[in-house]
């Protein structure tokens, strides 16, 4: 028995084209330890082709997931949007034979994908995650204002003037 959330089973598919949607929430993307997502909302759409015993499968991400400013640390909603191409055939047992292939029991052919999918999540955030000008939390905004202030500061031009003795 595949125990998982999300189950990919390969027996029911049709031969040809194929869609499966899921929707990742909160309660399943906040387990992902160690990435700084604490939840979101992702649309994930398997758009696949069977023929015979092979599956081309893109998985599809596109929403949101709650995250950290990397500027000033408060929550942000990130929004993600990628495309992942994985392989599954039909074979002998079931075993990840890379990253994105796959093959899967034909005694079983039922293969859980939570953990692709967390993977794909914290594959697909961006690199630089923060919030639009003007909307980090106030306390870290007022900093940078005035770092900013200093780096206009008149003085400095002046002080760039000055040439030292040598
Ligand atoms: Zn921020």
């Amino acid at each position: 028995m595949v125990e998982a959330r999300y189950i990919l089973s390969l027996r029911g598919l049709p031969d040809g084209e194929f869609d499966i949607v899921y929707t990742l929430d909160d309660s399943f993307l906040a387990v992902i330890e160690g990435f700084d997502i604490f939840g979101g909302d992702v649309k994930v759409t398997l758009e696949g082709t069977r023929s015979g015993d092979n599956f081309e499968i893109d998985f599809v991400l596109e929403g949101t997931v709650r995250t950290l400013c990397d500027r000033c640390n408060a929550p942000l909603d990130a929004e993600i949007e990628a495309v992942f191409p994985m392989s599954f055939a039909l074979g002998a047992e079931t075993k990840e034979v890379s990253d994105s292939d796959f093959m899967v029991s034909r005694n079983e052919p039922e293969m859980g994908l939570d953990e692709i999918l967390w993977q794909l999540v914290v594959l697909a955030m961006p690199m630089r995650k923060v919030h639009e000008e003007g909307a980090c939390s106030e306390e870290v905004e007022s900093f940078f204002l005035h770092q900013q202030q200093n780096a206009k500061d008149p003085r400095w031009a002046d002080l760039e003037q000055i040439q030292f003795d040598k």
